[in-house]
């Protein structure tokens, strides 16, 4: 890997770190508690509520999982170590890291998993 390679990596990590911190910000307040007492709403519309309440945490944790993904790659780069597989120590082709900068496995390993 090049550094032009390297550099494009890291802007694609920090563009999707931008992007993920604002998704988790936007998203707050539907994965906040919903009141379950709450007088001006039935029950199927307090069930719909808990319902959307649980797809948005299980997105926001999704995301949180691929922020620190993200930011583990971003140290890798500072620290020289960025590229590497974590299990055998290989390099991780070039075009995987282009599909997804954040992995940590080249494909062997991940499918050993
Ligand atoms: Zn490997």
């Amino acid at each position: 890997m090049d550094n032009a390679q390297r550099e494009a990596l890291r802007a694609e990590l920090l563009k999707r770190r931008v992007a993920l911190q604002q998704l988790l910000v936007d998203s707050a307040d539907s994965a906040e508690v919903v009141e379950l007492d709450q007088s001006c709403q039935g029950r199927l519309s307090r069930i719909d509520a808990l319902q959307g309440q649980e797809m948005a945490r299980a997105t926001r944790a999704r995301w949180e999982r691929e922020l620190t993904r993200i930011e583990g790659a971003l140290r890798r780069m500072e620290n020289d170590e960025y590229g590497d597989c974590f299990v055998c120590e290989e390099p991780i082709p070039l075009r995987r890291l282009q599909n997804d900068p954040s992995v940590t496995r080249c494909v062997e390993c991940a499918e050993g998993e």
